[in-house]
């Protein structure tokens, strides 16, 4: 079942030939092992060391039990440890910052987690190829900073960019705000350096932005869920930084209008870098938080940003007024000032910590439907909740359909969770039958497992798994993600 607490087993009976056998004989000794192949300041066994690597962001769905914590400092750390692993069939859990929402970097298996935060270097910003070369554990803000000083634009932006790292990024094929106009992490990536489970290291792809090289290795391990390889350094395609911005906010009478007016906008060819949908009840918690705060005066809201010259911007800002105008929205504000609009996009960042302010518990699921099916989806998430009872919402990444359906427990009961869990479930089942797929941009991991199976059939769950035996044949890293148990 999705979301079931995980109790961290250490060996799982006779599943498959990629389920994990029995602890090897270095069981016992794991701590001392690593420590003899890696050094004392590399390894981490104190229980209050292994509880911080025990979850990713969903702390509150799962928790697994690790033996031991890996700092990788360079490759030839990462080839130590996988060879160990493999040779005594440990379970291996790569992670980044741990900032995950599916559950990806959760040791549900125990064994050894491998941090790659410490392999933070950028190698190589190449203008004149508008490429770069990093290490997988750079914080993605920094690679944004590093980039953007030497006036080139890396586009992904998934809202933890404060602390997720550029291999976290890869492994779930994260998107962001700007996913609308300039496509998501897997756009972006033409190279990877990874190490297999037996310790060997591959080099996919290259720094050409065109490659017709045979099977696109690099393509398979993008989203591949810490399932296939440890990623340690990544190719990434750069753009030129556009030269300038604006933000505006479309008011509208209803949420209909407001999921409709989006498909228009883009089928229009006015591609805004950014188009969020928030609910009311988003602009209101995002007020508490913004310096100069956004009127109330609708009832739901699409936040642009524009970019590209300045006569571009009025050219498809003019555009966007005119079709909200024959579309009924409410009024286009153009926030002229940039502190104003500086704010409202703080604010919208941190829209889920301030969700936490007001609920005690927030799921935010990443179910992504066809934009022309927007207006459906929203309808259908509120009839659900009025249905069950329970507080849901949207507020997300509209331009790509990825309005990220929320629901919110103001106080945790048994029977909250029972009508959270129900909602999650109806929602999803939705987006599957309006043509959607379960994860825009989280990934998989544990808690879309359950469902991964009825939008890609047995067939190609099967062909995943017996491309999975190619890549480690003894399914030592990350088991039990991206399919159930049950699937095995
Ligand atoms: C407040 C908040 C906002 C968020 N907003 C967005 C958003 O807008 N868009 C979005 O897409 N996501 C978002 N996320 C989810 C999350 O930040 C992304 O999925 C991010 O890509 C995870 O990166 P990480 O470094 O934290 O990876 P982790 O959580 O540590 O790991 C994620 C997965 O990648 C694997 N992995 C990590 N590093 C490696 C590696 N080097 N080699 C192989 N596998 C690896 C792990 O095993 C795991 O399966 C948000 C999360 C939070 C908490």
């Amino acid at each position: 079942m999705m979301r079931s607490t995980c109790t961290a087993c250490w060996a799982v009976a006779d599943r498959d030939e990629t389920t994990m056998k029995t602890p090897g004989p270095g069981f016992d000794s794991l701590g001392q092992d690593l420590r003899r192949l890696l050094g004392s300041a590399k390894v981490k066994t104190d229980p209050e060391d292994l509880l911080a690597y025990s979850s990713d962001a969903t702390r509150y769905y799962a928790q697994g039990n690790p033996q031991a914590v890996v700092l990788a400092g360079c490759v030839d750390d990462v080839c130590q440890v996988l060879k160990y692993a493999n040779r005594q069939e440990i379970p291996l859990t790569p992670r980044g910052a741990g900032s995950g929402l599916s559950g990806g970097s959760t040791p549900i298996r125990g064994g050894i987690v491998l941090d790659m935060k410490r392999m933070n270097k950028i190698l190589e910003i190449n203008k004149g190829n508008m490429t770069a070369r990093a290490e997988s554990g750079v914080v993605l803000a920094n690679f944004h900073r590093a980039v953007e000083k030497e006036r080139l634009f890396y586009p992904p932006d998934p809202q933890s960019m404060d602390v997720c790292t550029l291999g976290g990024n890869v492994a779930c094929r994260a998107g962001g705000p700007r996913g609308v106009k300039y496509g998501t992490t897997p756009n972006y990536v033409l190279g990877l350096e990874a190490v297999l489970p037996d310790g060997s290291v591959i080099n996919t792809g290259g720094i050409s932005v065109k490659q017709a090289n045979g099977y696109n290795l690099t393509q398979i391990l993008t989203g591949s869920e810490g399932t296939l390889a440890v990623i340690t350094k990544v190719n990434l395609r750069l753009l030129t930084l556009p030269p300038g911005r604006k933000t505006a906010v479309i008011v509208c009478d209803s949420p209909q209008i407001a999921a409709e007016l989006v498909s228009r906008i883009i089928y229009e060819g006015a591609v805004p870098a950014v188009l969020e949908y928030l609910s009311v009840g988003a602009i209101w918690l995002m007020n508490s938080y913004c310096p100069i705060p956004v009127a109330l005066d609708g009832q739901a809201y699409l936040l642009l940003e524009l970019d590209g010259s300045p006569a571009l911007i009025e050219e498809d800002l003019e555009k966007i007024k005119g079709l909200s105008s024959q579309m009924k929205a409410r009024e286009v504000k153009v926030i002229a000032d940039e502190k104003q609009a500086a704010g409202i996009w703080k604010a919208r960042k941190n829209l889920s910590p301030l969700i936490l302010r007001i609920y005690q518990k927030s799921i935010s699921e990443d179910v992504t439907v066809p934009r022309d099916k927007i207006a459906q989806m929203v309808k259908a998430v509120s009839e659900i909740g009025a249905q069950l009872g329970i507080t849901t919402g949207m507020s997300g990444h509209a331009g790509d359909g990825n309005i990220h359906p929320g629901v919110q427990i103001m106080e945790v009961t048994p029977e909250a969770e029972r009508k959270a869990e129900e909602a999650i479930k109806l929602i999803i089942e939705k987006g599957l039958e309006l043509g959607g797929t379960v994860s825009g941009e989280h990934g998989i991991g544990l808690h879309k497992s359950a469902y991964l199976i009825r939008e890609l059939g047995r067939d190609q769950i099967e062909l995943m798994k017996r491309i999975k035996y190619a890549f480690d044949p003894r399914g030592i890293l990350n088991p039990g993600k991206i399919w159930p148990d049950e699937q095995s």
